[in-house]
């Protein structure tokens, strides 16, 4: 239980993505001000910031240097773009301006540096791609400034502290939450602190990312080390909802999820949430999941409760491929699957669903860790096939893996004329994963979600 009222609210890349929508996140802060609560604001990039980013690695990487110049320049000029809608105080947008240009040209000179040196180690990609919210953060201080709020912006790594790979990082939530506990005073005398999202540092304060999607962990983060009473994860969509609303337009949203059967759909591909935002309710911080562009509806609340049997969600993800592997002398044999794991872990592999056969096994992989050495090292083994362009779709729920809902999917995809690639269901008795044909996932989704909603 806390009694302190700090409500972290973390605002995702749409809500950063214009001034106008950053005024909005200014009114949300507003009005949980009035309510005498007291906000700790957390910020991802600019929408579509950290894409372009690992476009800019890739171009420099390749030394493509007119092409990174154009893209170089329309990500800078979309951030004084939003500066400039932020005010017309001369002062402020002097002040800012400055901030922006010099974060730009050390950005330029990084890019450089990658063409002349080949460094393109994942402390380097870290770095760079900590850029967008270094920038958004930034313009949303001033944005906070403008509408009269005091408004603080504080670096994530210097309190996010983490270890391990510089791409997905590990959190230290002892170091953490004593690097917070050094701004707790300020926050009590009324700081807005606004947090760069998706970072955290090292022993150096090095820049270590938390993954893709990750600010929305970082929010949890900063809830649990400031023992927060709740986490708003601020985005474009009314709450966790039974299917992609960009898939499915009549998708329900749910008032309340568990946090186990929410984690499972993040997993299996629901974009609205990083899987590890759940770990706030571990420590009983209620987190709620609301639309910066629909406030009328009152949010997803993710907790320990549990709400019933029953099918959640249909999930997707993309870009998968299927690796089938056949051995005869597989039958009965001690050790094949360990031959096949020792490849993957060798070259950095993660094995998906995975089903097999006496003499056959077959998993799928993210098509973009396929690599030659691996694709030999496999061939060595076992003969082999892919299947590229598969897609995975999940049925999630409580208590699912029976007969009735079986009956119900295979129905479903019967009708629709789908046939599964795979299909894989196990103990957790809350995820049914097909694999599909890339051209038929909305076919899939579609039929699915009529079933089951
Ligand atoms: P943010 O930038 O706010 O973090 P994201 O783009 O990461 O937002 O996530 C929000 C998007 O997630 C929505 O626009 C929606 O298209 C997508 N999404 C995928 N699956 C779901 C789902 N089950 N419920 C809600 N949104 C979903
Ligand atoms: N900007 C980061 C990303 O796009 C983190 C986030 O938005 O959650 O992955
Ligand atoms: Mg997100």
């Amino acid at each position: 239980m806390t009694t302190n009222n700090i409500a972290v609210l973390k605002f995702g890349g749409t809500s950063m993505g214009t001034a106008e929508t950053m005024n909005i996140c200014a009114d949300v802060i507003s009005n949980k001000i009035k309510q005498k609560e007291k906000p700790f604001v957390v910020v991802s990039a600019v929408s579509k910031m950290t894409d372009t980013l690992i476009k800019l690695l890739e171009l420099a990487k390749n030394n493509k240097k007119h092409d990174l110049n154009t893209v170089f320049q329309a990500s800078k000029d979309r951030h004084f773009e939003i500066l400039k809608n932020l005010t017309k105080n001369a002062e402020l947008i002097e002040k800012y301006s400055k901030i922006i240009n010099a974060k730009f040209a050390h950005l330029f000179e990084i890019l450089n540096g990658i063409i002349l040196t080949s460094d393109y180690s994942e402390k380097t990609q870290a770095y760079v791609l900590s850029y967008g919210e270094d920038l958004s953060s930034d313009l949303m201080e001033l944005c906070l400034i403008e509408n009269g709020i005091k408004g603080k912006k504080i670096n994530s790594n210097k309190l996010v502290k983490t270890h391990g790979s510089y791409l997905s990082s590990d959190v230290d939530f002892i170091k953490t939450k004593r690097a917070f506990s050094k701004i707790a005073k300020e926050i009590e005398n009324g700081t807005i602190f606004v947090m760069t999202g998706f970072f955290g540092g090292g022993i150096d304060n090095e820049i270590m990312l938390l993954g893709r999607g990750g600010s929305d962990f970082s929010g949890s983060i900063a809830g649990i080390a400031l023992n927060a009473k709740i986490v708003e994860i601020w985005t474009d969509a009314d709450g966790v909802m039974s299917a992609d609303p960009r898939i499915i337009k009549e998708a329900k949203s749910w008032e309340e999820m568990n946090k186990d059967i929410a984690s499972e759909m993040a997993r299996a591909g629901a974009k609205v949430l990083h899987p590890k935002t759940i770990s706030a309710s571990f420590y009983k911080i209620d987190i709620l999941i609301r639309n910066l562009f629909n406030r009328a509806f009152n949010g997803t609340l993710i907790n320990s409760k549990l709400y019933g049997d029953g099918v959640k969600g249909v999930v997707s993800d993309d870009d998968y491929s299927i690796l089938h592997l056949e051995n005869q002398d597989m039958f009965g044999s001690a050790g094949f699957v360990a031959k096949i794991g020792i490849i993957a872990k060798e070259n950095n592999i993660s094995l998906d669903m995975t089903t097999t056969s006496e003499t056959s096994i077959s998993f799928t992989i993210k098509t973009k860790t396929l690599n030659k050495v691996a694709l030999k090292a496999f061939n060595s083994i076992a003969d082999f096939s892919i299947v590229e362009d598969v897609v995975k779709v999940s049925v999630i729920g409580e208590n699912i893996s029976n007969n009735q809902i079986l009956e119900k999917l295979f129905t479903a995809l019967k009708s629709s004329k789908i046939e599964p690639l795979m299909i894989s269901m196990g103990h957790s008795n809350n995820n049914i994963g097909i694999i599909i044909k890339k051209n038929d996932k909305v076919k899939t989704i579609e039929s699915l979600h009529k079933a089951f909603f």
